[in-house]
């Protein structure tokens, strides 16, 4: 029986490992496949402070995971697949073995919902992105296009304007899902331009992107778009699947915790990263709530020892 199991392993799984162990709570973690979390698709991270220089992605996640291993966190990469209640805790199964422990942090994290095109994966981090405040500032004097309409499409757009000379938003239908005082702010915005009706088709470039192809659904007619980046801004999906009959989610799947703290309304259970967070959605911010649920987990422990 271990004090703390921790399910996901990006910076907020990492975090809590970190902290979990250094407390000498003797955490388990499951991974997940593949591990390392959303980082590890990703190049330059410029915006993790205590790196003035950036530093990739897949180098920060394998220096946070050698960092938990440092203070005792057990890892494994593999999935969790079943969590069962039992009389004293929890015990979480994965493909390689079940894991007892008295309390739960629940670091899944959150699936970017995308196009599903094969160029799209390939040039993902080399002109394509899922995140403007993280990558925005790589567009700085260049053209990019937002693929969505909803209110995170209109945010990133907007966002996007300082730095971008111009900012296409391609929409599928004919008018925008974003709230009205969203939607009229991007309308309004003299640098963004609409193109309505229209899918995209393909995204082009050889190890950059250079434009992308779309096509208007309404008259069939297709064109193709000269950019350097595209947004590819048509929702998340929390992956909260494991969890959905555990603890309380909100209509999107979001794990619901208690004001500002990581506890869910099972006691035990704690939730952090982007799994709980539909707003910030940054390293920094899963890490920050990474190290939260390890001090709930550490002071629920105390609480009932
Ligand atoms: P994640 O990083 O998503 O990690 C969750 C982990 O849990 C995954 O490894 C997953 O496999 C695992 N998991 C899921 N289900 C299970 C299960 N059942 N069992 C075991 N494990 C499981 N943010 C920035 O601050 N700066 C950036 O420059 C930046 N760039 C980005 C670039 C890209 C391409 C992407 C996709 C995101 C970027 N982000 C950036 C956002 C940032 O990566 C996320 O906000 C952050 O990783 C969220 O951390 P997390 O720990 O909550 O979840």
């Amino acid at each position: 029986m271990r004090d703390v199991t921790i399910i996901g392993s990006g910076p907020a799984g990492y975090t809590a490992a970190v902290y979990t162990a250094r407390a000498g709570l003797d955490p388990f973690v499951f991974e997940g496949i593949p591990s390392g979390g959303a980082l590890m698709q990703t190049t330059d991270v410029e915006n993790f402070p205590g790196f003035p220089s950036g530093i990739q992605g897949p180098d920060l996640m394998t220096a946070m995971r050698a960092q938990a291993e440092r203070f005792g966190a057990v890892l494994t990469a593999d999935e969790a697949t079943s969590i069962d209640r039992t009389d004293r805790g929890f015990s979480v199964s994965g493909s390689e073995g079940t894991i007892e422990s008295r309390t739960l942090i629940l670091a899944m994290g959150s699936r970017y919902k995308m196009l599903g095109l094969d160029n799209e994966t390939r040039l993902l981090g080399r002109g394509v992105s899922t995140c403007a405040t993280c990558d925005g500032f790589f567009f700085r004097g260049q053209r990019v296009a937002v693929v969505g309409g909803g209110d995170s499409a209109m945010e990133e757009a907007i966002y996007l304007t300082r730095f971008a000379t111009e900012v296409t938003v391609i929409h599928r239908r004919d008018q925008l899902r974003a709230s009205t005082i969203m939607a009229e702010r991007a309308l309004d915005h003299p640098q963004i331009t609409f193109v309505w009706n229209t899918t995209v088709d393909d995204i082009l470039g050889d190890t950059q992107v250079t434009g992308l192809r779309m096509r208007n659904h309404v008259d069939g007619s297709v064109a193709d778009l000269e950019c350097e980046g595209v947004f590819v801004a048509i929702g998340h999906v929390p992956r909260s699947e494991l969890v959905r009959d555990l603890v309380d989610l909100d209509p999107a799947g979001y794990v619901l915790v208690k004001d500002r703290t990581s506890e869910t309304n099972l006691s035990g259970v704690f939730a952090c990263g982007d799994l709980v967070d539909h707003r910030y959605r940054q390293a920094i911010t899963a890490a920050g709530s990474g190290c939260a649920a390890a001090l709930d987990a550490e002071n629920w422990l105390t609480e009932h020892s």
